[in-house]
This record gives structure tokens, C-alpha cells and sequence, in this order.
């Protein structure tokens, strides 16, 4: 899952985007609106955490543009915590939810899991793809015959990529992209090797390669 941080406070910023990265998250980071809001349209993010107060052009300007061009990205907005006319005019503009300043990391990290949940159509506190369950706090994956199996960072980020999105194509350079942030080296290659080791986890066939394509993950593999 890839996110965008937008926050001018660069010391917070960095604070925040390192306990982020911790819970597997890729994390691209704006310090101003201008920034903010080209980046949001670049990339498919899964989710924007938006601070209201910023540099150049404001969080709530940046949220209507992003909305007039119908960028639907799911958004968290940061406000301050007397100011609940900021709230009302950020549900207003498009924001998805909120969260007060100053707050706990891990209610962040609680909202942002629930947010991309919500905008794949999944409920619960676990992320579950037929007879697989992914305990994102863990990082831990569940067999139908009750195996637990930890799984590293990078396995982790990879598996809940494809439990989000059953089914579909997605090809090594969009994995990629929601595995890495943009600070890595960027391999492809990598990502068969990660591959190999989910299939070994979680059987062979739950993950198909289609060659020239990417890979499908399957959600029945009996
Ligand atoms: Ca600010």
C-alpha cells in the first residue's frame, strides 16, 4: 500500500512517515500544497493524509481540485483540535475522515487500515480474501487449516496488495510500487522472488503468473 504524507512540520513528517514505513507502508512525502497536489494526481495512492494548514496553496483548496477532477482518492485530513469548522469544511470539500492533532501513531495507522478496507468493499478488522485472513497488526497470515505463518515486511505488503485485489492483473511494476517506497532501488526482479515465497507459504497455486502480464491472484485455490 502506498500512501502520501502531506505535512509541512518536517520533523513530524519524518517522525510519522518512519512509524509508517514500520507498518508496511510506503510512504511518499509533500510539504507544501503545490507539491501535494501534483503528487496525488500522479500516483494511484491508497490512501492521502492531508495536513489543512500548508505552504503555497492550502490542504482544503488541494482537496476540492483533487475532487473537481474527480481524483477520488480516499483522504484523511489532519486538523487542529479546537477547530471543528475545519472539519465540517473538509467533509465538505471530500475528505473521507479526520483526525485531530496531536494524536497517537496508532490510531493513524488504524484509520488508514480501515480507510483502504472500506474502499475495497471489505469489512472487519482483518483483512480476509475467501479462506485466507491477514492480521495486519501482526503481520501474520492465516490458513483455512489454521496455519498462522509470519511473514517478513516485504511478504506482508505484497500478500495485502493481492488480497486487495482479487482477480485482477497486477503487473511487477505496480506491485513494485506498492512495495517499495520511492527512495528504493526499484527491481522488478524482486518481486518473483517474493512471489516464490508466498507460494510457498500459502501453495502454489494462489498465485498465477501471466506471462508478459503479471500476476492474478486466485481467490479459491482448492
Ligand atoms: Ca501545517
Amino acid at each position: 500500500m502506498r500512501l502520501l504524507l502531506v505535512e509541512d512540520d518536517a520533523a513530524l513528517a519524518e517522525h510519522l512517515s518512519a512509524d509508517l514505513e514500520r507498518q508496511g507502508f510506503a510512504v511518499d512525502l509533500a510539504g507544501n500544497g503545490v507539491d501535494a497536489e501534483f503528487k496525488g494526481d500522479m500516483q494511484p495512492y491508497d490512501v492521502i493524509i492531508l495536513d489543512l494548514g500548508l505552504p503555497k496553496r492550502p490542504g482544503l483548496e488541494v482537496l476540492k481540485n483533487w475532487r473537481q477532477r474527480e481524483n477520488r482518492v480516499p483522504v484523511i485530513i489532519l486538523t487542529a483540535r479546537d477547530a471543528w469548522h475545519e472539519r465540517v469544511d473538509g467533509f465538505k470539500a471530500g475528505a473521507d475522515d479526520y483526525l485531530c492533532k496531536p494524536f497517537h501513531v496508532e490510531e493513524l495507522v488504524a484509520r488508514i487500515q480501515a480507510l483502504i478496507r472500506r474502499s475495497h468493499d471489505k469489512t472487519g478488522d482483518s483483512l480476509q480474501s475467501s479462506d485466507l485472513v491477514l492480521d495486519e497488526e501482526r503481520q501474520q497470515v492465516k490458513l483455512p487449516d489454521g496455519t498462522m505463518f509470519e511473514l517478513t515486511g516485504t511478504e506482508f505488503r505484497l500478500l495485502r496488495c493481492f488480497m486487495l485485489h482479487p482477480g485482477k492483473i497486477l503487473s511487477k511494476t505496480r506491485l513494485t510500487e506498492h512495495v517499495y517506497d520511492q527512495d528504493f532501488d526499484r527491481d522488478s526482479n524482486l518481486i518473483e522472488v517474493y512471489v516464490r515465497r508466498l507460494r510457498d507459504k500459502l501453495g502454489k497455486d494462489r498465485i498465477v503468473t501471466r506471462r508478459g502480464q503479471g500476476y492474478i491472484f486466485t481467490e479459491n485455490s482448492s
